[in-house]
């Protein structure tokens, strides 16, 4: 990725709970003030406006545009969107880590989670071999392919598959990108093994999910009991959504064990990474998770494929 302009970026990984409280307890000054930033720009900045800044992902000086919530608050998070690829702050975190782990772009494989939507676009023109696809209903497929067609053109065929039992052969892909996808999947742990069979050895995961820094367990936020009915466990969260109104239930919200939960479907390494790029408008707390397998690994370590 590029690092023209950059001032102070950094990535910092921990493979453990333990690892970031000892480096918060060491460097609290830094954390504060990192936080205090966040906070301090989120509040003074309660009109619809622009931060001046460099765009890594399409590599140019731009603005970055955002919007206050009901609150007055800014979501340094889901806002900070680019003018020029219309990325926001979360995606440009996780399709600059991708980036940084594919370095051949011309032939990486590459699954996303997502197909309509500029996070894709963005993907497709760096990685032409970037497959994606989006989970629907019969009823949000029309929508779908529409605003599919008017990011990527006429010809863009709408992809559907189901994260918990892709239609991918074992070991197609070098990366797999999820974003703010996961949460919406209640058997979470099935799509993880799936994303672990269809990469190659030596591929790498790249997720990003709401993430609960303060503690060690993740949150189950509902359920779907023997009827098929949704339990609510504790307060629905609902997320935005171009194509249901209502937005999209989150089922979880996720805690350091999402790493166990890496491990034990097989990855080699699984780490939550926490970039600071200020000129580039990534703030703190845009967290995002990297795992690896193995280039060693044997070939059908995890199967979750029903025959
Ligand atoms: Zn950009």
């Amino acid at each position: 990725m590029p690092r023209a302009n950059e001032i102070s970026s950094e990535m910092l990984r921990f493979s453990t709970k333990q690892e970031y409280d000892d480096l918060v307890s060491s460097q609290t000054r830094l954390f504060e003030s990192r936080w205090l930033w966040g906070h301090h720009l989120s509040a003074a900045l309660v009109h619809p406006g622009a931060f001046d800044g460099w765009c890594g992902a399409c590599a140019q000086p731009a603005r970055f545009f955002f919007e206050s919530r009901e609150d007055g608050t800014i979501d340094l998070r889901e806002q900070m969107v680019c003018e020029h690829c219309g990325l926001n702050a979360r995606h440009r975190v996780s399709l600059g880590l991708l980036a940084e782990l594919c370095s051949d772009s011309e032939t990486a494989r590459i699954y996303a989670t997502e197909q309509a939507s500029p996070a894709f676009r963005w993907l497709r023109g760096r990685f032409p071999e970037s497959i994606g696809s989006e989970f629907f209903t019969e009823a949000q497929g029309q929508l779908l392919t529409e605003y599919l067609q008017a990011l990527l053109g006429e010809e863009a065929r709408l992809n559907r598959e189901d994260a918990t039992d892709l239609s991918f052969d074992d070991e197609s892909f070098d990366a797999v990108i999820s974003s703010d996808v996961l949460e919406h999947i209640p058997d979470y742990r099935a799509a993880l093994e799936n994303f672990f069979r269809v990469l190659a050895p030596g591929g790498d995961l790249v997720l990003t999910v709401p993430f609960l820094d303060a503690s060690q367990e993740s949150l189950r936020r509902a359920e779907i009991d023997a009827d098929g009915e949704i339990r609510h466990l504790v307060e629905p969260e609902y997320h935005g959504d171009p194509v249901s109104p209502e937005g999209v239930l989150a089922f979880h919200s996720f805690g350091w064990d999402l790493l166990d939960t890496l491990r034990a479907c097989g990855f080699e390494s699984a780490q939550w990474c926490l970039p600071w790029q200020p000129s580039q408008a990534i703030f703190s707390g845009l967290w995002t998770v990297h795992a690896h397998k193995s280039a060693g690994d044997p070939p059908h370590k995890t199967e979750s494929k029903e025959s």
